[in-house]
């Protein structure tokens, strides 16, 4: 099939501040599935909530505007009721790594194949601006009075730490390397995470403009490989870890490389682990006649609440 950026423009306009990153985004995203060609009906756009989450209210797939820190659980349950779709999640870092940070953790384990595009401006921009999980220690933004006070969380570390099979980082004025990144994200099996350094000049203006990740980002060395090569040679999995953290270890607050820093096709997905045990997802299972009446045996679940 062939789709155009109009076929993904729904009736609603987006209430996104003027040069806020969130449009290069969703813009960037937009441009992702007409490159590969997915059907926007087998697209379903996961979030929770801040100025971010607002997104699948923006873009004509599937969607769902979920709770605070709650969407990876949302998106990992619909993957895993029908494997056809291709499940993005796009939130804030405050929603991830923040209230959602459990979550975020607990995803690594898994390897769900579903895809998490976090917006990451280092603030709580739908709550007027204070300190977020990734705001680095000692810098003042708009929301606060003072210096921020605690150290920041890296994304790139903890989803490394976590065992996600996919990690990049990007920024949200650089739409070449996000519809690159992002194509790749979803062709990959597995997890996979980007952390999208995203603008917003009403609340953090100062370091998150285009003319900042102009002067304080670049890309990773085109030396670096950051691909397993064999997916189930554990030596080269933990050389390409090891690698991957000696590369995040060279950033700082002032100085971010963008990139893809780890990736490895690892074939033990969550879903691989269901089907090696038999257990059919719901969307292959027949739950209705032709009549449309449920076909469902549910005796043993009322039997056992009998008193
Ligand atoms: Fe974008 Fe910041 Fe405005 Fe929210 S407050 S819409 S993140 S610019």
């Amino acid at each position: 099939m062939s789709i155009n950026i109009k076929d993904l423009d729904p009736h609603e306009m987006n209430d996104w501040c003027p040069g806020c990153g969130d449009n290069g985004i969703l813009s960037a995203l937009k441009n992702t599935i007409i490159n590969l060609d997915i059907d926007p009906h087998d697209v379903v756009v996961v979030s929770g909530i801040g100025c971010s989450s607002k997104l699948p209210n923006f873009i004509n797939t599937n969607g769902v505007h979920t709770l605070h820190g709650r969407p990876i659980p949302f998106a990992e349950g619909i993957k895993l009721s029908n494997p056809n779709l291709t499940v993005i999640i796009d939130s804030g870092d405050g929603d991830t790594f923040g209230i959602g940070a459990g979550h975020f953790i607990s995803a690594g384990r898994r390897n769900i194949d579903v895809k998490l595009f976090v917006h990451d401006d280092g603030v709580y921009s739908l709550t007027k601006g204070q300190a977020s999980p990734t705001l680095p220690e000692d810098r003042k933004v708009k929301g606060i009075p003072a210096p921020n006070i605690n150290s920041a969380i890296n994304p790139l570390q903890l989803a490394l730490f976590s065992g996600y099979t996919f990690i990049a980082r990007t920024t949200s004025y650089n739409l070449k390397e996000q519809v690159a990144m992002m194509s790749k994200a979803i062709k990959h099996k597995g997890l996979a995470m980007i952390d999208i350094l995203q603008g917003c000049p009403t609340y953090n203006s100062e370091f998150t403009s285009p003319q900042w990740f102009n002067m304080h980002t670049k890309p990773l060395p085109d030396t670096f490989d950051p691909i397993v090569k064999d997916p189930t040679d554990r030596k080269e999995i933990n050389a390409k870890k090891k690698a991957a953290m000696e590369m995040i270890m060279q950033d700082d607050d002032e100085h971010l490389q963008t990139g893809i820093y780890f990736q490895w096709e690892n074939p033990d997905t969550f879903e691989s682990r269901l089907e090696s045990r038999h257990i059919p997802s719901p969307i292959s299972q027949k739950i209705a006649d032709e009549e449309g009446k449920s076909t469902v045996d549910i005796s043993k679940i009322l039997d056992s609440l009998v008193v």
